[in-house]
């Protein structure tokens, strides 16, 4: 492979379970080999969706002043911004704490499932760019950041409580930055190149025949 930093070629092959290889020019991390990689994905990645779930049916925050209690789910934050005159930044808020984020699980986990059970699909490839595209398009971090400074803020002028949701949004957040950070951009790509490579050669097995 080449580094993605400075372009010098390295041979890749003889890793073995745990190594890293970094660039010895520049420094840049090339890949790190795990044999159990895809299984971790589909561990966290699973996991992580089952935390969305639950973030979206309970809770988020609950606000109490004089006397007054307001309840607020993860899909309303996105929902008032609708009724508050502003669709084009819901769709954005909806799309990139919510919808980008399960997109991305969801196909990772289907990409891990055919690459563990070394099973060919015309649309692996295709999928493995969207996914490496739409990683840096989500925004969990940024989402949950913004709202620990809000709370902050928000704490000076009423009592506020974190709901089941706060919580599991949390974990949200660190299993699915757990499972970007699992799957090796190279590796991903060498088991895809190596199933392609075997089908093409079935291929060609049966046409002789
Ligand atoms: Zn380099």
């Amino acid at each position: 492979m080449a580094c993605p930093s400075c372009d010098l070629i390295y041979d890749m092959s003889g890793l073995k379970d745990g190594d890293r290889a970094n660039c010895h020019r520049c420094g840049h991390r090339l890949t790190t080999y795990r044999a159990d990689e895809l299984h971790r994905v589909i561990a966290y990645g699973s996991s992580a969706l089952i935390m969305l779930l639950l973030s979206c049916s309970f809770p988020f925050l609950s606000f109490k002043a004089s006397g007054l209690e307001s309840v607020i789910t993860l899909p309303q934050t996105v929902y008032k911004l609708w009724l508050n005159n502003m669709p084009d930044l819901a769709v954005l808020v909806g799309a990139f704490i919510l919808g980008v984020p399960a997109l991305v699980l969801g196909m990772m986990i289907w990409m891990a499932v055919h690459l563990i059970r070394k099973q060919p699909h015309p649309w692996l490839p295709l999928v493995g760019r969207i996914v490496f595209t739409l990683q840096a398009w989500s925004m969990v971090e940024v989402f949950f950041i913004g709202v620990l400074v809000s709370l902050v803020k928000i704490a000076k002028m009423a009592t506020v409580v974190m709901g089941v949701s706060f919580w599991s949004y949390g974990a949200f957040f660190i299993l699915f930055t757990m499972t970007l950070a699992t799957l090796d951009r190279y590796q991903c790509w060498r088991r895809i190149d190596a199933l392609e490579s075997s089908d093409v050669k079935h291929e060609v097995k049966d046409a002789d025949r």
